[in-house]
């Protein structure tokens, strides 16, 4: 029995070892340096705690992504720890400078702020150097013509930014719906890239939802966001990013309107606690 389990063990670490090489070799890194150096080109205030960083590989060799990968920033804390932390490639064009788009997490009830995201809010300026690891990721948008309907909150628009921009350059001809739900317009990111890409669109249908304010404008509602209202065709596709219960009471909502779990996905920016829960008690 003990020897049965060795080399089940052996056998998935070696695809695993043998996964790493392919995605190192994918990406043309030299797995004994999977990090490289790029430069911070431009900084941008996104938002009240959001930032943007446009980043250069020092050597100039740019590494294409695709869209919805994220890279991770590794940075040395003053602590003497060096910490990784992912951030999804905001940027549209596969062949662009990779941007990524940071929200400063700050402690709430007595937790400290956020390591990584507070590092990078005060120290990666123009001209900083930062680790960046080879994209990677594979929550990509189909290439069907069935409705996406992109749902995100808060942070959760960062995927949300590249997908739309792809959209509007290779398929502009899909049917799209856009719903975000954020606190106020000062902490909504990325709002003018989403609504220029939509604009390219043929067949968007964009709203937003703010928690904590009025909410002015046709295609603006106050409070959380709510989709009983909202036509949504059985067969469109999914895409969900926010926080879990957030991403947890919409897909439960979707389900219960006849949209099949299989067509929804979702991407959760930490420990994807949800796939360790059954799904059905989760939605
Ligand atoms: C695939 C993926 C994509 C992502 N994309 C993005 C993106 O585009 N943009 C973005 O902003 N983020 C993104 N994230 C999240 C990002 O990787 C980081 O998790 C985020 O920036 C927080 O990191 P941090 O080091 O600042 O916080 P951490 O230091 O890791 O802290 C995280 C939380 O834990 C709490 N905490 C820490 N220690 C304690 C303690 N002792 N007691 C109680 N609470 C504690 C902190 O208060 C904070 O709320 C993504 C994550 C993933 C997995």
């Amino acid at each position: 029995m003990h020897a049965a389990w060795d080399e089940v063990y052996w056998l998935f670490g070696c695809s695993l070892i043998a996964e790493e090489a392919r995605l190192y070799a994918d990406a043309g890194t030299d797995p004994d340096h999977p990090w490289r150096p790029h430069r911070v080109v431009d900084r941008v205030e996104e938002a009240r705690d959001v930032i943007s960083l446009t980043l250069e590989p020092v050597d100039g060799r740019r590494a294409p992504h695709r869209i919805g990968q994220y890279v991770a920033a590794a940075v040395n804390l003053p602590d003497g720890t060096r910490q990784p932390r992912q951030y999804t490639i905001s940027s549209s064009t596969p062949e662009a400078a990779l941007r990524v788009t940071v929200k400063r997490v700050r402690g709430a009830d007595g937790a400290p702020d956020g390591q990584v995201s507070t590092w990078l809010h005060e120290n990666a300026h123009v001209g900083t150097v930062l680790d960046v690891s080879q994209p990677a990721g594979d929550l990509l948008l189909d290439d069907s013509d069935d409705a996406l309907v992109l749902i995100s909150a808060g942070i959760g628009i960062t995927p949300v930014a590249a997908m739309v921009g792809d959209l509007a350059r290779r398929r502009p001809d899909r049917s799209v719906h856009l719903f975000h739900v954020d606190r106020e317009p000062e902490t909504h990111a990325l709002v003018s890239d989403v609504r220029a890409h939509a604009q390219r669109l043929n067949d968007v249908r964009t709203l937003t939802w703010y928690t904590g304010g009025a909410a002015e404008g046709p295609a603006v509602r106050s409070g959380r966001m709510d989709l009983a209202d909202i036509d949504l065709p059985p067969t469109a596709r999914v895409f969900l990013c926010g926080p879990l219960p957030f991403m947890q009471a919409i897909r439960s909502a979707l389900t219960a309107r006849g949209i099949a779990p299989e067509r929804i996905e979702y991407e959760v920016f930490g420990p994807d606690l949800w796939a360790r829960q059954p799904k059905s008690g989760a939605a």
